[in-house]
């Protein structure tokens, strides 16, 4: 076990992060790593409790919420590998359930740490950071490469539609299998939300395409540009396929439909979150032009991607940022009904509102408040928004009125879940617990099938829908049916 006193002998040390005044001058990733021998260090904190909490994923809430890693990583075992120096047995370790730690240590909101027996008394190790370290060192020693041969080549063909998380995992493990697998993507890029929609200070996207390339090299074919449904067919895709994986993701967005939201320049947050991308792919991390100078934004949605929006809208230079959130703000400390180890529901603030009130937004953040209608400048520009305090149960609270400038709206209320029509292409009505649908050749993973969530659950689905798959497969081989 890692050092059973490491805890008390060792501070906890996370990846700090850029000091405001220098990050938000350009795109570039928010924290630095601190050295391997301080991360070995760090990892001499997991002291290997009895009941390691942090390791598996338990639903709670009507399983509404997850506390421990969603994925079941073996996190006392990789941790005392790396406190032990044995790095790469610590990376294949790690590998056997996440096949992509160089994502979720940069972007997993870790509720392992906060399930972890340390956080009873502390803030929990530092897992996730932990997790980035051996991701980052495995790429750049051949580790990941070496882990990812392609097995025995079966002659299976699987196409698998949408390159997130949950079809890069799919893709990645069936490629270990021996099977012939082929991603296909309407987007221009892959990755899914990795690629477009999660910002690259958050997570640069060279750490994505690395990854794209060296699945590419060991034998996956990727198809960007393809839209499944538009520009080839459920009939086209069956005809040529074994199996079919629909990782599509729950990309349909939530709208606010209230008078006036036709203006121009009111836009749904991933939109404008990927334009930025683009651009940063397009120029460079330094050279993004200041598209937002003299401009003052609204960000309407208190959640992370409102947060993403913030900080983006700060490095363009907004003159003015402001996010409304219609729900109250939550405490500032744990309430008695919120235990140990489920996540902490305290009031948190994130990195883009941190910036947001660094560069002097006062009031960045409104509770309790929504949009009634939209204004027009009177050439179809929003030029405003009305407000009204909402109060239990989300009713207005009259006399509550307010009006804000906005000279761009952008819209972070979420998704209502995927697109129904690939779904009612594929002839799939119903989907099972175990990645299966009422189509036998169909298969449904990730955000498609669980809806909105996070990378990690996306990976844990594709790396499972593999195993299901790979699983039905073999009785069908027997029976010569392939
Ligand atoms: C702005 C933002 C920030 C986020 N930040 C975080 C974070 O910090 N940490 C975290 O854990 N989670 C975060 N999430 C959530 C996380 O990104 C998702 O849960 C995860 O990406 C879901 O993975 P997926 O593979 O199921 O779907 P997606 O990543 O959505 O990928 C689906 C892919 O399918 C493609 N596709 C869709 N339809 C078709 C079709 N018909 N034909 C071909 N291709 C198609 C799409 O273009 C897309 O590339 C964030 C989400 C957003 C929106
Ligand atoms: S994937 Fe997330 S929850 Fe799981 S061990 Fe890593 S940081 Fe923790």
């Amino acid at each position: 076990m890692a050092d059973p006193n490491g805890f008390l002998k060792y501070k906890r040390e996370d990846n700090p992060y850029r000091e405001l005044a220098d990050r938000i001058k350009d795109f570039a990733e928010l924290q630095i790593p601190i050295s391997n021998e301080e991360r070995q260090r760090q990892a001499a904190r997991c002291m290997h409790c009895d009941v390691p909490f942090c390791h598996h994923g338990i639903f709670y809430g009507g399983k509404r919420a997850v506390s421990g890693c969603p994925n079941d990583n073996h996190i006392p075992e990789w941790n005392d590998l790396i406190y032990r120096g044995i790095q790469k047995k610590a990376y294949e370790r790690l590998a056997l359930t996440n096949p992509f730690p160089e994502f979720t240590g940069r972007v997993c909101p870790a509720p392992c740490e906060k399930a972890c027996a340390e956080a009873l008394n502390g803030e929990g190790i530092t897992i996730k950071d932990n997790e980035r370290y051996l991701g980052d060192l495995s790429n750049e020693k051949g580790w990941v490469e070496e882990v990812g041969q392609k097995g025995e080549v079966t002659g299976v063909k699987i196409a698998v539609i949408g390159s997130g998380p949950a079809g890069l995992a799919a893709a990645w493990r069936l490629n270990q299998l021996g099977h012939e697998v082929t991603v296909y993507e309407k987007s221009d890029r892959f990755g899914g939300l990795l690629m477009y929609g999660i910002p690259n200070m958050k997570l640069d996207k060279k750490v994505v395409q690395q990854r794209i390339d060296l699945m590419t090299s060991l034998g996956v074919t990727f198809v960007a540009n393809t839209e499944i449904g538009k520009n080839l067919s459920y009939e086209e895709l069956d005809a040529e396929y074994d199996r079919i994986i629909l990782a599509i993701g729950a990309g349909v967005p939530r709208d606010l439909k209230v008078p006036g939201r036709e203006l121009h320049n009111i836009r749904f947050a991933v939109d404008f979150l990927t334009e930025t991308t683009k651009k940063v792919l397009e120029v460079g991390e330094n050279n993004v032009p200041k598209s937002l100078e003299g401009k003052h934004v609204v960000v309407i949605g208190g959640g992370d991607t409102g947060n993403d929006c913030i900080g983006t809208s700060v490095r363009l230079g907004a003159a003015s940022v402001t996010q409304l959130e219609i729900t109250p703000s939550l405490p500032g400390e744990r309430l008695p009904n919120n235990p140990w180890p489920e996540w902490p529901m305290v009031l948190k603030h994130g990195y883009g509102q941190e910036e947001g009130a660094f560069v002097g937004n006062e009031n960045l953040t409104q509770y309790t408040v929504t949009a009634t209608d939209f204004t027009d400048d009177g050439q179809g520009n929003v030029a405003g928004m009305n407000l009204i305090q909402v109060g239990p149960g989300f009713k207005n609270v009259e006399g509550t009125e307010a009006f804000l400038k906005a000279d761009l709206v952008l819209l972070a209320m979420g998704f209502v879940g995927t697109d129904k029509d690939v779904l009612e292409e594929f002839h799939v009505q119903e989907t099972f617990e175990d990645y299966t649908t009422n189509n036998p050749k169909v298969y449904v993973a990730g955000d498609a099938r669980r809806g909105p969530s996070l990378v990690i659950w996306a990976i844990r689905e594709g790396r499972k829908t593999a195993e299901s798959l790979n699983t039905s497969l073999q009785a069908v081989v027997k029976n010569d049916k392939i």
